[in-house]
């Protein structure tokens, strides 16, 4: 088979400590990569994440970035809707260089396909916290719930807005891709500790969105324009909320229903048809993330008609974050899966990597490129990456790309460019 793309990631941090042009060569002798990224905007989270120690850095063992800052260079021009402005990095081996272009520079001298990352998060927490609390989702009691950032706040959408536009129009790129965080999915709902937990229980899941976002006053205002009656939807899911997580201590009253609802194998149909308010609930948080898509969509458009504006999906079932595939397909160019199955021993048989990759498409039909993620790190085997892309050879992927070329180790990198050969795929040119 035919694919476009094999992409690999690169944080500033790896091209500052070991070259620009050795991560670049090195993605791209090992395994045939020919679209390279920046992750421009990244949370923090220790590097590299999945093992102890770096594989291959001159400089240092391991990273602990800064939360949220930005690698490359803005116009603050751009950012005069919101108070919110673009936060730099303060450490000295990475301050006053634009390491977006450092890298897009060396790889548009090698043909490459080039592109710049948001991460999760695009704002400093700790800071957002302090001086724009607003800005942060709220739960179903107002409480701030950490990292998420409200789509349905103007200061945010105008931001987020300004962060792609001039991503795209100050830069030489052919995508800009995010994995932003939508609405907080909360957590699963288990059964009580004296029943058997199903891991796959679907029901828990939709449950968990009672203890995420978003209920703030912004959100409000906008369902009530939408016409929904935000009052009952909220006082209806406290109710529900109570009894989701009920104990003896907090609610005994409702503990019963509570162990009953968990022990039986109630679908989320009846889940939804006994309780319209959650799928009300879960009916805007689409719109909004839809709303959210299209307007992004447009000021990537309009900064550059040429680039995509594709998103990298993380969440299993990104449907409880707001993402429903099909709702925002007309607003999103190309999707990467970040599916890491590998670096777990794959024991599931790439089951997981199968449904969301296939969910995906069903949602942006058969046309839009889709971009399998696999990780050549050290937890994983030669043969496991072998044989994950040799699944995703029939599953109609238009690219793959690695997570992350920082904690890779060359035998593995090697095992994609095998894994290919095996596999019969073959890059477009
Ligand atoms: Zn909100």
């Amino acid at each position: 088979m035919y694919i476009k793309e094999v992409a690999s990631s690169l944080y500033p941090w790896d091209l500052a400590d070991e070259g620009v042009a050795t991560c670049v060569d090195n993605v791209v002798e090992h395994s045939l990569v020919n679209s390279v990224y920046l992750v421009g905007i990244m949370h923090k989270e220790k590097r590299p994440l999945t093992n102890l120690y770096y594989t291959h850095n001159p400089k240092r063992k391991f990273y602990l970035p800064e939360d949220s800052r930005i690698y490359y260079r803005m116009d603050e021009k751009n950012f005069a809707n919101t108070p919110l402005k673009p936060l730099y990095s303060q450490r000295d081996f990475l301050q006053g260089k634009d390491w977006l272009d450092e890298l897009t520079t060396y790889g548009r001298k090698r043909n490459l396909k080039t592109g710049a990352e948001i991460s999760h998060t695009f704002f400093d927490c700790e800071v957002a916290k302090k001086e724009f609390p607003d800005v942060l989702q709220k739960n179903i009691h107002g409480d701030i719930i950490e990292r998420h950032f409200c789509c349905n706040n103007d200061h945010v959408k105008e931001y987020m807005k300004a962060i792609f536009y001039d991503t795209v129009k100050n830069h030489d790129v052919d995508f800009v891709q995010t994995c932003m965080m939508l609405f907080a999915i909360g957590e699963p709902v288990k059964a009580p500790w004296f029943m058997e937990n199903d891991p796959e229980n679907k029901v828990g899941a939709v449950l968990g969105v009672l203890k995420g976002g978003c209920f703030c006053h912004h959100c409000r205002e906008k369902a009530i324009k939408l016409g929904y009656d935000w009052d009952k939807i909220v006082s209806d899911l406290k109710q529900l909320e109570q009894m989701v997580y009920a104990t003896a201590y907090n609610n005994l009253d409702s503990v019963m229903d509570n162990h009953v609802l968990m022990g039986s194998d109630l679908l989320e149909t009846g889940l939804l048809l006994e309780n319209p308010s959650l799928y009300q609930f879960l009916e805007f948080r689409m719109k909004s993330i839809a709303a959210l898509f299209k307007e992004i969509h447009v000021s990537v458009k309009s900064a550059n008609p040429n680039v995509d504006f594709r998103y990298n999906n993380y969440l299993r079932y990104p449907e409880l974050a707001g993402l429903d595939f099909a709702a925002v397909k007309d607003y999103l160019d190309s999707v990467r899966d970040s599916d890491y199955s590998e670096q777990t021993g794959a024991l599931d048989k790439f089951k997981r990597k199968r449904n969301t990759l296939l969910k995906i498409r069903r949602g942006i039909g058969y046309d839009k490129p889709l971009i399998a993620a696999l990780a050549p790190r050290p937890n994983a085997t030669p043969e496991l990456i072998r044989e994950s892309i040799k699944v995703l050879s029939t599953l109609g992927v238009d690219g793959l790309s690695l997570g992350h070329y920082d904690g890779a180790t060359f035998e593995l990198l090697d095992a994609v460019k095998q894994g290919m050969l095996e596999a019969g795929i073959e890059i477009l040119r």
